[in-house]
């Protein structure tokens, strides 16, 4: 069934040919049945015109007989006027229309009916004539009525059949002959009945002893030419030799049990071919034939096979129709299957699969600019409004791509989850900018749904094809790569250059290298002590060194984000928690806090926090002495996932303290939903806070607030004393910062606090 919609029209064509097959098988069996029919019917008018042609010669011969016993009654054959007496008495009570003849031996007529008396050739000899002569003859000694060959007579105008009877005594000594001529056009009226009527049977006799016609067929039947001309023995022979064949017995046997045959033959004096039915008068040695023209088979045939032909049309008209519907149905299928395939549910946009699909059949010199749009904060909107909400909003990101880029030649595919995808083509870059800026512009208008309201933003990376890159799989990494710079501000585009790419590369060359440091054991952490108002040691914040033999010293801050970036940061935090713990644990133990910084990455790796705290368990460090570092960052993710794990630190009495606050999007709201123990106020506030009065009082509400919810307040980055002071007095309780101390390699820490 697979097989047959697969191939729907190779199916049809085997239907075809094997319709066409058996039509032509129909189409021979027909034939032969109507050529049967025909030939059946032609056998039957043989037979009856056989038995007719024979009855009446029949007829004639006992008329002959009857005239015979008149004549020889008180020898009136002698007198001439008794016999034209007798011959007109017989005529008129048999109603014939014939002539009948007293002949001498001598073949000398001596008399004939009387009405035609006087038109007859009274010096007419018969033993003289040629053409009567042999019969003539034949009559004499032959005790059977004898037929003459067919003959014009001029007297009568009409072509005659003589049948003649020798009339003998008691010892058989012949005394005078009896003759009746037959008109063939009134005396055979049974032809005209029966046969000659029905307009494509042509009926014909002709004599087994001399081969000559006695009534030739229809179309000849007046020609008294005809009847000179003798059957070539080669044709009749022929005609035998293929009787005998096809009817498996012999000529002989054919003729003695008087077995109708038929055979297709050429026509005689004719090119045509005809089929010829033959029936054998074994009495007076003639044969009676009918022909046919096979052409009345065709025409039978060819009206069938019309009407046939046409059903056949018909049929195979219907069964097309419903192929096409059957095949036209696939295809939709099909297409449907295809659009789905390449087309994402929700958005209907192209996907992935469209677009790698899509630029792999382009030409190289095409122009195009490839920008992706990703969204900065698209969780908020299914975590805070859930998914269907998510959804919606997503359909109104497409609407409002598809309004930015009004008239330019584009294609906006769903790259993934929140991520899109536009291809600009022959655009300057000016233009391709400006479109950019249209899709920022579009996407940051607020989104009012269901009663709701959301802000999202987006970052895009444009890289341009082919001036950046020539295939599309190179083009989508630097459009990628431009995307992670804009990331860094949000809410921007940035456009790839050369500088990025050097950046890029640089970067591609530091993962592999940072692959490397994790095995070489080039990675080692340092302490930066953390100091309470009292000025006592508070902890530790530990940070993490590389020192590359190669590159030398590489900052956090550089390698951290590439760490995220290729995976390697789950690895990387695994050996982080594990040298902090070692090496803080040879300074004297319950003296002191421990932070240890994990990244959001590091976070969601597979059993992050099983790690933490079998390394924690097996360190002489009690877990409460230690903290975890987080960022709000980790909150934008699915927040009862994110708690539920926190909760498990805190179970485990291990502290949390939120780093960087007053970046990113801190709010003071989110405070009260989290179950931190420490806030840190991060540098840029510290370093504005001598300066600015509001951010002062900012930061004196914010500490406020953590207050009442019992969180400690630790300030990092504090470099001079005027900003511990101000810290000091808005009640920061801990203090963090080179005005203290740097970060120091674990043996400095132990020469200073041991
Ligand atoms: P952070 O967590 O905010 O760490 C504080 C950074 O401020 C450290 O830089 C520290 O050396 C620096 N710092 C401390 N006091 C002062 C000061 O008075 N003045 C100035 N200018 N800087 C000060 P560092 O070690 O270069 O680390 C940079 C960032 O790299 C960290 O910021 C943190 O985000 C990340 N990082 C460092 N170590 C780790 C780590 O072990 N794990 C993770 N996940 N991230 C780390
Ligand atoms: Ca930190
Ligand atoms: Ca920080």
């Amino acid at each position: 069934m697979l097989f047959i919609r697969n191939n729907i029209w190779l199916a049809f064509y085997v239907f075809l040919l094997a319709g066409f097959a058996s039509f032509i098988f129909i189409l021979t069996k027909t034939h032969e049945s109507i050529r049967q029919d025909v030939q059946l019917e032609q056998e039957n008018l043989t037979r009856i015109t056989s038995n007719s042609v024979e009855a009446s010669l029949r007829q004639y011969e006992t008329l002959l007989d009857i005239l015979g016993q008149e004549l020889l009654h008180e020898a009136k054959f002698l007198d001439r006027d008794k016999a034209i007496q007798e011959i007109d008495k017989l005529l008129n009570a048999s109603h014939t229309t014939h002539n009948l003849f007293l002949i001498d031996l001598d073949g000398n007529i001596v008399a004939t009916n009387s009405l035609s008396q006087d038109k007859r050739e009274s010096s007419l000899n018969l033993l003289q004539n040629p053409k009567a002569k042999e019969s003539f003859s034949l009559t004499l000694d032959s005790n059977a009525a004898v037929i003459g060959r067919t003959y014009f007579s001029y007297w009568e105008s009409a072509l005659i059949i003589p049948i003649r009877k020798t009339i003998r005594n008691r010892d058989g000594q012949p005394l005078f002959v009896v003759s009746l001529t037959i008109n063939i056009e009134k005396g055979l009226p049974f032809f005209s009945k029966n046969v000659e009527h029905s307009a494509d049977y042509s009926v014909f006799i002709y004599r087994e002893r001399d081969r000559y016609f006695q009534v030739a067929p229809k179309r000849l039947i007046n020609d008294p030419a005809v009847y000179e001309h003798q059957f070539s023995e080669e044709r009749i022979q022929e005609s035998i030799d293929y009787v005998e064949k096809a009817y498996n017995t012999s000529f002989e046997v054919i003729k003695d049990k008087q077995i109708i045959t038929t055979h297709v033959t050429g026509k005689f004096n004719d090119d045509s071919q005809s089929m010829m039915s033959n029936f054998y008068i074994k009495e007076f040695q003639l044969w009676v034939g009918i022909e046919r023209d096979t052409q009345v088979i065709r025409k039978k045939f060819f009206q069938v096979a019309a009407n046939l032909s046409l059903v056949f049309f018909f049929a195979y008209a219907v069964i097309f129709w419903l192929f096409r519907v059957i095949s036209n149905n696939e295809k939709k299928k099909e297409e449907l299957l295809t659009y789905r395939a390449t087309h994402d549910f929700l958005t209907n946009l192209p996907n992935r699969y469209f677009l790698d699909n899509y630029f792999s059949k382009l030409e190289e010199q095409d122009s195009y600019h490839l920008l992706f749009v990703d969204m900065d904060n698209f969780k908020s909107a299914n975590d805070n409004f859930g998914h269907d909400y998510g959804d919606q909003v997503l359909i109104e990101i497409t609407r409002r791509l598809k309004l930015s880029i009004q008239k330019s030649e584009c294609l906006i595919a769903r790259y993934s989850g929140d991520e899109f995808v536009v291809a600009a083509f022959n655009l300057s870059s000016f233009e391709a900018e400006r479109l950019a800026q249209t899709i920022l512009e579009e996407i940051s208008k607020p989104y009012l749904m269901s009663g709701n309201r959301l802000s999202i933003s987006a970052s895009i990376g444009i890289s341009h094809c082919p001036t950046d890159a020539s295939s599309f799989e190179e083009v989508k990494r630097l459009s990628d790569f431009a995307l992670y710079e804009a990331k860094q501000n949000k809410n921007c585009y940035a456009i790839f250059h050369e500088e990025l790419k050097k950046r890029y590369l640089d970067d591609q060359s530091l993962e592999n290298k940072l692959r490397d440091a994790i095995k070489n054991d080039e990675i080692s952490v340092v302490f930066q002590p953390q100091i309470s108002s009292a000025g006592v040691l508070s902890g530790f914040e530990s940070l993490v060194r590389w020192y590359s033999e190669e590159l030398g010293s590489i900052p956090p801050n550089r390698f951290i984000p590439i760490a995220e970036y290729s995976g390697l940061m789950p690895e990387l935090g695994r050996h982080i928690i594990r040298k902090s713990l070692d090496e803080a644990s040879k300074v004297a133990p319950d003296s002191f806090s421990l932070s240890i910084n994990v990244s959001i990455k590091q976070f969601f790796s597979d059993g992050f926090v099983e790690y933490f705290l079998q390394q924690a368990n097996q360190s002489k460090i009690a877990k409460s002495r230690l903290k975890i570092e987080i960022t709000e960052s980790l909150f934008i993710q699915d927040l009862d996932y994110v708690l539920g794990m926190i909760n498990q630190f805190k179970a485990e009495g291990i502290s949390v303290s939120l780093d960087d606050f007053g970046t990113g999007y801190s709010s003071l709201s989110l405070l009260k939903d989290l179950p931190i123990d420490e806030l840190k106020i991060d540098k840029s506030f510290v370093d504005d806070i001598v300066e600015d009065k509001d951010a002062r009082l900012l930061l004196q509400g914010i500490i406020n607030i953590a207050h009442k919810m019992g969180i400690t307040i630790i300030a990092e980055g504090v470099e001079t004393q005027e900003q511990k002071q101000i810290l000091d007095g808005l009640g920061c309780e801990v203090f963090q910062g080179y005005y203290f101390y740097k970060p120091m390699p674990i043996n400095d820490v132990i020469k200073e606090f041991n």
